[in-house]
């Protein structure tokens, strides 16, 4: 049997780590075709030395010739910049695993649908940003798209062997991340450093503030209203600061299925890579006993506003390409200190507002090229908004 050919975009990152840490025991069964980092050279050049992808590709050109020097004999194809991951996200292969952070991600995301018979889908932005896009591709070219985010590979486990037209509404689950418990008060002077301490997870930077403000919650929403075909009003939020449940599908003769695991990404990665079947991935199953008990309660929309400005969206998918820049553009600032951390809302609230973006929205269809002008647009109003 022919080995599958296997990229993973964004392999330096968390997810990036975690699926390689899937694929490791298994090496001799795939051909790993294409790598790619940003900035982490020191990284790539230890995952290219490992798994011998025959393509790897550095986002910063100043970091290429560290690349050359490391992997000159490997025979490895080397490359640097936007163009060329671009470029190897058209390669023509079994599955891949989209791992770019941010709206850097989507456009690989969607060559990626265009090329890959099965993707693997971490980038949530490619969804929240392009989710009509994103699933037509995937339906002209019969891609699989396989949601790695914990909450959706959940639903989607729930949803195997039932029918679609059976399910009622979807319950997904939040741990709270590290704010959960502090009163509106102390959130205003909340930290970088605080907000960086996520409970439960291990995950890369923007996401883990971004779980902190619950604009993660904002976007897996989106993200799940594409994916299953929902309404706003069929998705419900609630907290579970336990992060067992991974999410619920609620069926329309009043049963409710649930996927638990313990929270470690290699779970919805292995059965990403494995669907529909489950092989061996080195996690415990959750021993109930010992966790004793799971609560479950609503969220506090005062405290993460996120959870309510992302109405708009939810009411009109379009502006998905919005709420994220605004939120992008916002998490830069609070990392860079210019803005507090309950800004964050207050600054995407008023980007939505702007006027001039709702316009072009209602003009444009979704393509790529209007996808990212809007995302561009957003970011110059965004970046221009004072506090
Ligand atoms: P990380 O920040 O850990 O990793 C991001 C990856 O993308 C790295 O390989 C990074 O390279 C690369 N990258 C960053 N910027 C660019 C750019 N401009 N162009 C090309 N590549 C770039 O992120 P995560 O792994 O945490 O998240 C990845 C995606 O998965 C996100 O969309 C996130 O929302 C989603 N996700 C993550 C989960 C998690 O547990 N981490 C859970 C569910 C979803 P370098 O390392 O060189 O900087
Ligand atoms: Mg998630």
């Amino acid at each position: 049997m022919s080995k599958k050919k296997v990229n993973i975009f964004g392999t330096t990152g968390s997810i990036g780590q975690s699926t390689l840490q899937v694929f490791r025991g298994y090496k001799d069964e795939y051909d790993f075709i294409a790598f790619s980092a940003h900035d982490n050279v020191d990284q790539l050049i230890k995952d290219c030395l490992e798994f011998k992808p025959q393509y790897a590709n550095i986002g910063h050109e100043k970091h290429f010739s560290t690349l050359k020097n490391a992997l000159y004999d490997t025979g490895i194809i080397l490359s640097y910049g936007r163009d060329a991951l671009l470029d190897l996200a058209c390669t023509k292969v079994d599955w891949s695993m989209s791992a770019i952070v941010g709206f850097s991600g989507v456009e690989v995301s969607l060559l990626c649908a265009e090329h890959s018979k099965i993707l693997a889908l971490a980038n949530k932005e490619a969804l929240v940003c392009a989710g009509k896009l994103l699933l037509s591709i995937c339906k002209t070219y019969n891609t699989k798209l396989i949601p790695v985010d914990s909450e959706h590979s959940a639903i989607f486990q729930c949803l195997a062997g039932e029918r679609r037209k059976d399910l009622k509404s979807i319950t997904l689950t939040a741990s709270g991340g590290p704010f959960r418990n502090w009163s509106l008060k102390r959130m205003h002077s909340a930290t970088l450093e605080e907000a960086l301490k996520h409970p439960n997870w291990s995950m890369g930077t923007r996401i883990t503030i971004d779980s902190a403000s619950m604009f993660n919650k904002s976007l897996e929403l989106i993200e799940a209203m594409h994916l299953f075909e929902l309404e706003f009003s069929d998705v419900e939020v609630i907290i579970h600061p336990q992060s067992i449940v991974h999410s619920m599908v609620n069926f329309k003769d009043g049963s409710t299925m649930a996927q638990l695991s313990l929270p470690d990404m290699k779970g919805p990665i292995g059965y990403a890579l494995n669907y529909p079947k489950r092989l061996n991935i080195d996690i415990e199953n959750v021993d109930f006993t010992k966790i004793g008990s799971l609560e479950f309660y609503m969220p506090d929309k005062e405290k993460f506003r996120s959870l309510e400005i992302v109405e708009q969206v939810g009411r009109n998918l379009d502006l998905g390409v919005i709420f994220n820049a605004a939120k992008e553009i916002a998490l830069d600032r609070f990392i860079s200190g210019e803005i507090a951390f309950l800004d964050m809302a207050d600054l995407v609230e008023k980007t939505l507002a702007e006027s001039s973006l709702i316009n072009k929205i209602a003009k444009t269809p979704q393509k790529i090229s209007d996808i990212l002008e809007i995302n561009e647009l957003t970011r110059v109003i965004a970046e221009k908004i004072k506090f």
